[in-house]
């Protein structure tokens, strides 16, 4: 008798997919791969682990497929594939095969083995986040935004280039919620030849634009000029978005992202957590919350913004002039002459009791943007202020993630 193996095959759906490269960064069996056309998985390496799904900012990575083990779509037929093909109606396998579709753990399972595994980014987004929009523009057919201003946001004398973009799409609708990004397409060819991959900017302003009822955004740019060993490159978009003038004509794709929202329920409090551009998402949901401020219904705003120095702060000034009482801001410098090195987990030690008390309240929304470096240390900060008050940090972890409490994003 012959048995019959039924496979829910890993699919990229190739309609939606912006090959911006994340899958293939994260998998950690190295079972996706690309061409010059499209992003694919190998069904004989794929070990469904998920890790892939959730930082996919389209939702393309979610696509599957029953198929018969030996029918399995091969690479070679997946990279030359427009659209998905249709899910074709199997009959059941015959008596003694195994007719189990590879198992699908439910999200429960699968954000508690993202949180064991130290992962962020896969939690539901809070329960009364607003609806967010996404793809509603593809590379092939993207929106044209009209840059409105391009501002320096550090000082001239800082090493780093910081710029405040305002893109402005007139008559096209392109709503976005704060946390949300959105895809810049560089124009030009890269060194094969091939259209520049879009790149992913955090939305800067919050839902009703950086200039209310105008249809803006803006994002938050560093100019990159060298890599992470310090070594001399031209970030292709950062590049492009920063020498931007007022005028100039930018092809935007998405919004992306449903799961690094903001609460509106009252009462709900943010702990926000950043280092340098990663503020893009944390200004956004701040001025949000400064519009609608109403003090008597809303909870506490903490924010933990780490820099190089104040003259390399994204929005110093600005952040400096909130009321105390609106949001309590911890400045973290790391190269002030002079001083010692502070990150924002030193300060999140230092404010421990304060920090535990917000976390203890299922209110508390807490959000981390930034370099992935940060991660561990801000981990660490968590297990170490949480095991002071007789807490265990994996446990809280695991359950802000069930609860759409806990929101990574991290490059
Ligand atoms: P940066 O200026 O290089 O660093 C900001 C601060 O973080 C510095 O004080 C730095 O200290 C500190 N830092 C370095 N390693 C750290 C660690 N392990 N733990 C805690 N703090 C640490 O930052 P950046 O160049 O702006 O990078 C921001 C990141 O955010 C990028 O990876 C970017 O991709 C990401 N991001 C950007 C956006 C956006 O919309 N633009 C959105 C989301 C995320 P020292 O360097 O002095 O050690």
């Amino acid at each position: 008798m012959t048995t019959t193996t039924i496979l829910r095959q890993h699919l990229i759906d190739p309609e939606i997919c912006i090959r911006c490269n994340t899958c293939e960064e994260t998998c950690p069996v190295d079972a996706i791969s690309h061409d010059s056309r499209n992003y694919v998985v190998d069904a004989a390496i794929c070990k469904f682990c998920y890790n892939c799904v959730s930082p996919c900012p389209t939702g393309a990575i979610d696509s599957w497929r029953r198929v018969r083990a030996e029918n399995a779509y091969p690479l070679a037929e997946q990279l030359l594939w427009d659209s998905l093909p249709a899910e074709v109606a199997l009959e059941d396998s015959s008596p003694g095969g195994d007719s189990s579709p590879a198992p699908l753990p439910d999200d429960v399972e699968r954000i508690a083995a993202a949180a064991t595994s130290g992962q962020g980014g896969a939690a539901p987004p809070p329960w009364s986040a607003a609806h967010p929009y996404v793809n509603l523009y593809s590379i092939q057919k993207p929106a044209v935004a009209t840059v409105s201003g391009n501002f320096r946001l550090t000082a001239e004398d800082a090493s780093s280039d910081i710029r405040h973009i305002v893109l402005d799409f007139g008559n096209a609708s392109f709503p976005v919620l704060e946390g949300q990004t959105i895809g810049i397409l560089a124009p030009g060819l890269d060194v094969h030849g091939k259209p520049h991959h879009v790149r992913l900017y955090s939305v800067a302003s919050p839902r009703d634009g950086e200039r209310p009822r105008y249809n803006n955004l803006s994002l938050t740019v560093k100019r990159v000029d060298a890599d992470h060993d310090g070594k001399p490159t031209q970030g292709v978009a950062s590049n492009y978005l920063c020498d931007l003038k007022k005028g100039d004509k930018v092809n935007v794709v998405g919004p992306y992202g449903t799961s690094f929202l903001m609460p509106n329920h009252p009462g709900s409090s943010l702990l926000m957590i950043c280092t340098g551009t990663g503020s893009a998402p944390m200004r956004a949901m701040t001025e949000r919350r400064r519009r609608k401020s109403a003090p008597d219904v809303d909870g506490k705003l903490m924010l933990f913004f780490g820099a190089r120095t104040a003259s390399e702060l994204p929005y110093f000034g600005p952040l400096t002039r909130l009321p105390k009482d609106f949001i309590d801001i911890n400045f973290a410098f790391s190269r002030v002459t002079g001083a010692p090195r502070q990150y924002v987990q030193d300060l999140i030690r230092a404010r421990g009791d304060d920090v535990v008390r917000l976390l203890r309240d299922e209110n508390t929304y807490l959000y981390l943007c930034g370099l992935k470096g940060m991660e561990k240390g801000v981990d660490e900060a968590f297990a170490e202020i949480c095991s002071r008050h007789g807490l265990e940090w994996k446990a809280v972890q695991a359950e802000l993630l069930q609860q759409g409490r806990y929101h990574v994003e991290t490059y």
